[in-house]
C-alpha cells in the first residue's frame, strides 16, 4: 500500500514536470519576429530554469522511488541512534563492558518497546566489540549476556514481559514464524549503526523457560585484522610472510571453532593486497562471510541454491583470481578442485578440520588426495588457538607449582618464571585484556615432502617436522607465557 502510494506520488511529479516543460518551453522554430530585449531575457531565463525545474522534479521522483526500492532490502529496524552515553576512546575492553552494562541498565525500561530494546542491545554489543548476544530465558524472566573476547559477560536482567517483547521483535525483523515457539528457528537481518551496517544471524531454540535467542553479529564496526595485530611471535611472523610470497600452492589453517583462523586468513589477505597491490586478484568462498574485504570478490555458500564449497570454488576459478580463500575443505570434491587449483598458479588459503597441523595431511589423504600430489602442492599447515592476553598493568610473577613443573618437564620444557593474572581497574578485575593467537607452523621442507609421498602417520610426520623446525603448539604457548603475554594456565588450557 505504502509502495503504491509512493509510486503514484513519483509518477505525478514526473507528469507535472512534463506539463510545465510543454507550457513554458520557448518556441523552438524561432520563425516569429525577434522578441523584445526584456522578453529575450525572460525566455533565456526560462530556458535555463525550466530544465532546472524538470531536473529538480525528476530528482524528487527518483528520490521517492529509490526510497521505496531500498525499503525491502533494508531491515525493518531503523538506524540505531545513539542512545547510550559515549565511552572514552581510551577505555579498555573490560572498561567498555562495565560502562556499557551500567548504561544499558539505566536506559532499558520495562516499558521499552521490542525495537528499543533490540537497538539498545546491538548498540551496546558494538561498543563492547561483542561477537554474540545471548538472550537466555530464566524462571524469573530472562538474562542478556554478550560474548566479548570469548567470555560471556552478563549485561541485563529482563522481566517476563520484556523478554517476550524482545523475542517477538526478533521474530519480526528476522521474518520468522511469529506464533511458533516450540521448534528451533534460524533467520537473519541487518540493521544500521552509525559506523555501518550490522548483519545478524539469529537462532531461536525452545528451552524449559521459553525461547532462547542467540544473535551472531558480523561486520560490526570490526577493524579488518592485520598480521601485526594477531600476536604472532617474531619468528612466526617472518615465517608467515615468507609463505605468503609463494605464487602457488595450498596453505592450510586448522583449529577448533573460535580459534581465530578466519582472522588470520583475513590478516594474510590484507598483507597480500598490501604487497601485491593490483596483482592480488582475491576471491573467497565462505560460510559465512565474516568481514567485508575491500577489493575482494567474496561469495557466500548457499545450500538453498546448491552453492556449496565445491561448486562455488569451481565457479570462482572461472573468474581468474590468483589468490583464493576456501572457507573449509571437508569433502573429496572440494579437496580435488582446491589441489588442482593449487597446482595451476593459484595461492589457496583454506581451513581443514584436524587436531593438529600435521593431522591436516591425513584428513586430506582420507578425502582421496594422492599423497604425491599433496606433497608437491602443500606449502604449510598452521594450527592455532586463542589465549587470553595478560593485563600488562597488573600481571604478577609466578613460579610454577609442582604439578605445573611436572607437566613442563614431561613436555621436555624448562621450568622457569612465568606471570599470573591479578586484576585491576584497567582489566575490570579479570587480569586479562583481549586475546592473542598461538601457532604451530608446519612448513613443508624437502624431507617432509619426501615423507608425505609415503602417506605417513600423523605422529611420524610430526616427529619429522619437529626435527625440521616445527615448534609444537604447547611449546609455542608456553613460550608466550614465559614472555608474559599470557599465563601458564592459559597455555595448558589451549594446548596441554
Ligand atoms: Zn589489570
Amino acid at each position: 500500500m505504502e509502495t503504491l502510494s509512493r509510486g503514484l506520488v513519483a509518477l505525478s511529479l514526473l507528469g507535472i514536470g512534463v506539463i510545465v516543460m510543454a507550457l513554458v518551453l520557448p518556441d523552438p522554430g524561432g520563425l516569429g519576429p525577434p522578441p523584445p530585449p526584456d522578453a529575450a531575457v525572460a525566455s533565456v531565463t526560462a530556458a535555463v530554469t525550466q530544465p532546472l525545474v524538470l531536473v529538480a522534479l525528476l530528482l524528487a521522483a527518483v528520490l521517492v522511488l529509490s526510497s521505496t526500492g531500498a525499503a525491502p532490502s533494508r531491515p525493518m529496524s531503523a538506524a540505531v541512534s545513539a542512545r547510550l552515553p559515549p565511552v572514552p576512546l581510551t577505555a579498555t575492553t573490560p572498561e567498555r563492558v562495565t560502562l556499557t552494562r551500567e548504561a544499558i541498565a539505566a536506559t532499558a525500561k520495562d516499558s521499552s518497546s521490542g525495537e528499543q530494546l533490540l537497538d539498545l542491545l546491538i548498540e551496546g554489543a558494538a561498543r563492547c566489540g561483542a561477537s554474540d548476544v545471548h538472550v537466555q530465558p530464566t524462571a524469573t524472566g530472562g538474562e542478556v549476556a554478550f560474548r566479548v573476547d570469548g567470555q560471556l559477560e552478563p549485561m541485563l536482567a529482563l522481566s517476563h514481559l520484556s523478554l517476550r517483547t524482545l523475542v517477538n521483535r526478533l521474530k519480526v525483523v528476522a521474518k520468522l514464524v511469529h506464533y511458533k515457539s516450540d521448534a528451533p528457528q534460524d533467520g537473519q537481518f541487518s540493521t544500521a549503526l552509525g559506523d555501518g551496517p550490522v548483519d545478524v544471524r539469529l537462532s531461536l531454540l525452545p528451552t524449559q523457560h521459553g525461547e532462547k535467542a542467540v544473535l551472531r553479529l558480523t561486520g560490526l564496526g570490526r577493524q579488518l585484522p592485520t598480521l601485526d595485530a594477531l600476536g604472532l611471535s617474531t619468528v612466526e611472523h617472518a615465517q608467515l610472510l615468507r609463505l605468503l610470497e609463494k605464487p602457488q600452492g595450498l596453505l592450510f589453517f586448522t583449529g577448533p571453532t573460535g580459534s581465530g583462523k578466519t582472522t588470520t586468513i583475513y590478516g594474510a589477505l590484507q598483507h597480500l593486497r598490501a604487497v601485491r597491490g593490483g596483482n592480488a586478484q582475491v576471491a573467497t568462498i565462505e560460510d559465512p562471510i565474516e568481514l567485508a574485504l575491500p577489493g575482494a570478490a567474496q561469495t557466500q555458500v548457499n545450500r538453498g541454491t546448491g552453492l556449496d564449497f565445491a561448486s562455488g570454488l569451481r565457479a570462482v576459478l572461472r573468474q581468474d583470481p590468483n589468490i583464493i580463500v576456501v572457507g573449509e575443505i571437508r569433502d573429496a570434491e572440494t579437496a580435488a578442485i582446491a589441489v588442482q587449483a593449487g597446482l595451476t598458479g593459484h595461492l589457496i588459503l583454506t581451513t581443514v578440520h584436524a587436531d593438529s597441523a600435521a593431522g591436516v595431511f591425513n584428513r586430506l589423504l582420507e578425502m582421496g588426495v594422492e599423497p604425491a600430489i599433496l606433497a608437491s602442492v602443500s606449502l604449510a599447515s598452521i594450527s592455532q588457538r586463542l589465549v587470553r592476553r595478560l593485563c600488562p598493568h597488573c600481571r604478577a610473577p609466578h613460579q610454577p607449582t609442582p604439578d605445573e613443573a611436572r607437566r613442563l618437564t614431561s613436555a621436555g620444557l624448562a621450568t622457569q618464571a612465568f606471570f599470573r593474572p591479578t586484576g585491576c581497574a584497567r582489566c575490570g578485575g579479570a587480569g586479562f585484556i583481549g586475546r592473542v593467537a598461538v601457532f604451530e607452523v608446519l612448513e613443508m621442507t624437502m624431507p617432509l615432502r619426501e615423507a608425505l609421498r609415503g602417506a605417513p602417520s600423523t605422529q611420524a610426520l610430526m616427529a619429522l617436522a619437529r626435527k625440521d623446525g616445527t615448534v609444537p603448539l604447547l611449546e609455542a604457548a608456553v613460550a608466550r607465557a614465559a614472555e608474559g603475554v599470557t599465563s601458564l594456565d592459559e597455555a595448558f588450557r589451549v594446548a596441554g
